[in-house]
């Protein structure tokens, strides 16, 4: 156990956990793993469940329940907001957005946009400059008009200082929300104890949502806020879009924290959407570590017909190439998409190449003229593919295609 413990402990602290926390979660588990030891006759899932509390859920009768979102500027609280309001109404609650962030400039406008895109009421002041007078307003207005849920979206700083916690405990005085949800950025890190603690020890928070999630950071932040905050992390953000927003899932979480790739699902997907001849020499060609560009060009048009946050959280070769590929959203896909076009100036000798020295000078001029895209472009393609390949290349898969429990390194 305590060798299993250790390679969970390195994962953990590479993936940006904190040492504190990892070692308390060490304690924990030898104690759980103890129960064996308890006397007879005791419930041990019901000891371990005891920890767990049950999650706030908005509630459709009335009064109206109140969300309040607080964090750091830029964190991605107000897109989160008009994600949470969606998720909600999709679900048939009666949703409701304020906007009491009177400190960044164009936020009102950004959430007017988002809620108008999704039918959501909302209310904001181009004018008001005291952002409690405004939340106080908003949640009144829509308590009267017995909403269900309202959202209340709050100022951030770049730091947590004081006058920005002097503001939001106005708000949650004049709100008194039945929930203070806590928004942090993926990517933050060993920072997010420090900045977590600061809101809780400002304002009551009762839940976490990571954002961001569809890019690099692994989000070992997030214990750090969840201990700071003594509370779950309930959604995570898996893009900028409305509908790029999940339910917090602990299993593939942790999988990702301890670099292990959710493969069995994402090789569900792949079976269906690869023909099942490309399928087997997939697996034969990376099995062989023979990663050319025509692997990758394939590769790319399987992923186009995968939903970009299956991809992008499961961690597969697919989602490698991609992720690395389309790390900000949708209209990336062009990216791949123009990759391809330039693929198909592509004699079948260079595609099936994995040294890029067979591209010379004119060879590149010809695709780029063949393709329509700029020699600039067609050198970029080349540097990726280089990259990717240099990664494809750490990842074992075995000849038989089963991929479940493959560690990326
Ligand atoms: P706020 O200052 O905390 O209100 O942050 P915003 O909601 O304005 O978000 C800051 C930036 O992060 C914007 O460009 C958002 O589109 C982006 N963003 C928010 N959530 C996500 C997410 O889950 N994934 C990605 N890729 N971007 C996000």
């Amino acid at each position: 156990m305590n060798d299993c413990l250790n390679e969970i402990t390195r994962a953990l602290l590479q993936s940006d956990v904190s040492f504190p926390l990892v070692k308390e979660m060490q304690t924990n588990i030898k104690k759980i793993v103890n129960l064996d030891d308890l006397a007879a006759g005791h419930n041990k899932r019901l000891i371990i469940e005891q920890d767990e509390r049950p999650v706030f859920a908005p509630k459709k009768a009335k009064p109206s329940s109140v969300v309040m979102f607080v964090g750091l500027q830029g964190a991605g609280k107000t897109t989160t907001c008009t994600k949470y309001a969606y998720y909600h109404q999709k679900k048939g609650y009666k949703t409701a957005l304020v906007c009491a962030d009177t400190f960044r400039a164009g936020v009102f406008d950004q959430l007017k946009q988002n809620a108008t895109k999704a039918k959501i009421p909302f209310y904001g002041s181009y004018t008001e400059s005291d952002p409690v007078k405004i939340a106080a307003e908003g949640v009144d207005r829509f308590k009267k008009e017995k909403c269900d849920l309202i959202i209340v979206d709050t100022s951030g700083r770049h730091k947590q200082e004081a006058s920005l916690c002097e503001e939001i405990l106005q708000v949650a005085e004049a709100t008194e929300p039945d929930l203070v949800i806590f928004v942090m950025d993926s990517s933050i890190g060993q920072a997010a104890f420090d900045q977590a603690q600061a809101f809780k020890q400002t304002v009551s928070v009762g839940a976490v949502i990571i954002t961001k999630m569809d890019g690099h950071a692994k989000g070992g932040g997030a214990l750090s806020a969840v201990a700071a905050t003594k509370s779950p992390v309930i959604f995570i953000g898996t893009g900028e879009h409305m509908d790029e927003f999940e339910v917090f899932d602990v299993k593939p979480f942790v999988s990702r924290l301890l670099g292990k790739g959710d493969w069995s699902g994402l090789v569900d997907k792949l079976q269906e959407v690869v023909p099942k001849d490309l399928q087997h020499e997939l697996v034969e060609n990376l099995s062989q570590g023979n990663f050319t560009l025509r692997t990758m060009y394939d590769q790319f048009q399987c992923s186009l017909q995968i939903p970009l946050n299956q991809v992008r959280i499961s961690c597969s070769i697919v989602a490698c190439t991609i992720a690395e590929l389309m790390p900000k959203g949708h209209g990336d896909e062009s990216r791949a998409k123009r990759y391809m076009t330039m693929m198909d100036s592509m004699t079948n000798k260079e595609l099936d190449s994995s040294n890029t020295k067979v591209f010379n000078e004119s060879r590149i001029m010809r695709i780029a003229r063949g393709s329509g895209r700029l020699v600039r472009e067609v050198m970029e393609l080349l540097e990726e593919y280089k990259r990717i390949a240099k990664t494809m290349k750490g990842i074992k898969i075995p000849k038989n295609g089963d991929m479940s429990n493959k560690v990326i390194p």
